[in-house]
């Protein structure tokens, strides 16, 4: 007779970059994961995952999982590799590494985003590695910091409403995201709204899924989100709708923002925008008019020269109508802030190792230059040697011409955590097997709600793979690293990541979730700055104003007569960066890589829908198929990312096009702002 098969649930967490991060269970039956589902009792999950994670034993099981140490035997790109052992491996790491070290501890570069969330398999032994190995810092700024730092200038803290709230708006704006893609949860609670009667609006230069499904879309031109702001602030002034009882006690410099505002009628902004007049006084009446009012922001607007600029004054928006007063009306960009005192990173990370030293920081977002750069007294020592983990850069950073050329340096170090031979890993020397989600321990926060998270692993390790943690744990050891906290194991680190008298750790253990204790309406009665107010004129930013992309006939004209095209390149529905792009469920749903065009411009350069066409301007150039669509509005064409270059047709991506000049804020890319030529292949 068979024995009856063991089947456990285990509680898990969503690792990837999305606001949304899910309670997940996981169903292993005799020790394979079987089931990936959205926890019913989690709020905000509500027993659903977006259709990327239902698909993850797929990925953790995928064919292609690297599974063993591997070590490089061909040209650097070309991904030719030989499995060794552990003990190899990590022997010739560490050896290497000290060697270096010796030299200038700071030719040493970790790099490392969001490809997991979670506090232990991020930066916690990470941390504490290159903090005692007194390594380079690293500026990670990919994603969110123009708009991270414009809400704490303003807010003094980078948090907003809870997302549950939007259910009860009456208006809500989703300004810059593509909320049916990646930020599904919210989605289904202004669902939600919608039947009780609230409008939305999408704010958005692409005609998204989401934008399709509100009540109205301005499909503003890419980087002129902040005139917009303003002329909306123009109109809340002239037709004085306007709390004036909440700006007096809760803004601080009100009357330099009336100022600034009253540049701007709406006949100005409209320009800039690419909208109509009407189309602008419409969402300032329904902003002015309608109680509770909502926005619901998020990081793609801010991806531009003027970002974090604009963060700013969209952030001012609810403090004029004192929106902030129900719990239904303000704002929504990042929660994150709300977890800043409830997790231990002093303990996690531990940046004392670093004992009096101050390494440099090198930004990630210009890791196409700094590989290339020679030592000099400005720049510190030529990067030697780089340990990636949580990461594609050779897909994901910008102007890939040069972060190819520089992870192809014959000189440079290269180590790769990692689950698949991404682009990034074809580049490494040694490829080390990383644990996904349901094999390892982590703690989560969320930036797109209020409740703490704890993954326990629902699975042994896949074949000799190993978490991050215990990787960088066994190079300290053999690196002779002798500090106690290198001996934390992956679980200590989970259970202590929060602190027991902040968050409900009894909730964590039982339901693998804690909500956090935060006001229901947290601005009602003024913001965590020093005034206790918003700031309108910070300190060394000025009064905000719209800032024009780098990129733009206004500021480079003759740029713009030659590339007249401005280009997005948001993910596409299912990916998530570039993760995923190699589950061939979901590649196959996604086709190939996609330029998406309006036919006007389509027509007047002779492009059939489903051509092949070539992307170009002095950056470099990518091939892909034409998707003739009205998704695009005319002068701005949409590649959606973010593909792996060796899946691509000609082996880029939309990243040979992007540029590293910075946000006004924050220090981060311009991804969007980013001027393009298109001509049939
Ligand atoms: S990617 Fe986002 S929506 Fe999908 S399961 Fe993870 S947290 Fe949920």
């Amino acid at each position: 007779m068979n024995a009856a098969p063991d089947i456990r649930v285990v509680h898990a967490a969503c690792p990837h970059d999305c606001p949304d991060t899910c309670a997940m269970r996981v169903t292993v039956e005799n020790g394979r994961a079987v089931r990936v589902q959205g926890d019913p009792e989690h709020p905000t999950t509500n027993g659903a995952l977006c259709t990327k994670v239902s698909r993850y034993p797929e990925r953790t099981y995928h064919p292609e999982r690297v599974l063993t140490p591997l070590k490089r035997v061909g040209p650097k790109g070309r991904g030719e590799f030989v499995a060794v052992s552990w003990d190899e491996a990590l022997d010739t790491i560490a050896a290497r590494l000290t060697a270096i070290a010796a030299r200038d501890p700071e030719a040493i570069l970790p790099y490392s985003y969001a490809g997991t969330m979670g506090l232990v398999q991020g930066e916690s032994m990470a941390a504490r590695f290159f903090h005692q190995l007194g390594a380079s810092r690293l500026d990670r700024t990919i994603c969110a910091s123009a708009g991270s730092e414009a809400l704490l200038a303003t807010y003094g803290i980078k948090a907003g409403m809870h997302v549950e709230h939007f259910a009860e708006s009456r208006l809500i704006l989703i300004w810059g995201s593509n909320s049916i893609t990646s930020n599904l949860h919210f989605w289904t609670i202004a669902q939600a709204a919608k039947r009780q009667g609230a409008k939305l609006v999408c704010i958005d230069p692409r005609r998204t899924e989401t934008a399709e499904k509100c009540h109205e879309h301005l499909a503003l031109r890419p980087g002129s989100d902040g005139a917009l702001a303003l002329a909306l602030m123009h109109e809340l002034i002239a037709h004085d709708w306007l709390d004036h009882d909440y700006l007096e006690r809760y803004v601080d410099g009100w009357p330099a923002l009336r100022e600034r505002a009253l540049q701007w009628p709406a006949e100005r902004a409209a320009a800039v925008c690419g909208l109509t007049v009407e189309q602008i006084r419409g969402l300032a009446r329904d902003y002015g008019t309608t109680k509770p009012a909502a926005i619901r922001l998020n990081y793609g607007m801010q991806r531009v020269h003027g970002g974090g600029s604009a963060v700013r004054l969209i952030a001012l928006l609810p403090c004029l109508t004192g929106a902030w007063r129900h719990r239904a009306g303000g704002l929504l960009l990042s929660a994150s802030g709300w977890f800043a005192g409830r997790r231990d990173d002093a303990w996690l990370q531990r940046p004392d190792l670093l004992a009096g030293r101050q390494p440099r920081t090198i930004n990630m977002s210009t890791i196409g230059d700094d590989l290339l750069r020679e030592a000099s007294p400005a720049f510190g020592p030529r990067i030697e040697a780089v340990v990636v983990y949580n990461s594609n850069p050779v897909a994901v950073a910008p102007e890939s011409r040069k972060v190819v050329a520089g992870f192809a340096r014959e000189d440079l170090f290269t180590v790769v955590l990692e689950h698949f031979l991404t682009d990034t890993a074809d580049h490494a020397d040694f490829v080390l097997p990383a644990t996904t989600q349901l094999e390892h321990w982590d703690a989560h926060t969320a930036y797109g709600h209020t409740y703490a998270l704890l993954n326990k692993p629902a699975i042994e390790p896949v074949g000799q793979a190993r978490s991050n943690a215990a990787i960088f744990r066994a190079l300290a050891e053999r690196m002779g690293f002798d500090d106690p906290c290198f001996a934390d194991d992956d679980e200590t680190l989970a259970r202590r990541a929060f602190l027991a008298d902040r968050v409900d750790l009894d909730s964590l253990e039982r339901r693998g979730w804690a909500r956090l204790d935060v006001a229901e309406a947290p601005f009602a009665n003024g913001f965590p700055t020093p005034s206790g107010k918003a700031i309108v004129d910070v300190p060394g930013l000025g009064v905000p104003d719209h800032v024009p992309n780098n990129e733009c006939a206004e500021t480079t004209p003759e740029l713009a007569a030659r590339f007249p095209l401005a280009m997005i390149s948001p993910p596409a529905r299912h990916f998530l960066n570039s993760t995923f792009v190699n589950v061939k469920s979901l590649r196959a749903v996604e086709g190939e890589p996609l330029l998406e065009i309006h036919p006007d411009d389509a027509a007047a350069r002779g492009i059939a829908d489903g051509a092949e066409v070539r992307v170009f301007n002095e950056r470099g150039e990518y091939r892909c198929a034409a998707a003739v669509s009205t998704r695009a509005r005319p002068g701005v064409v949409v590649g959606l990312g973010v593909w792996w270059r060796k899946l691509g047709r000609d082996g880029t991506n939309v990243n040979e096009l992007t540029h590293q000049r910075l946000t006004d804020i924050g220090r981060a890319p311009s991804f969007y702002d980013c001027l393009v030529e298109v001509a049939a292949a």
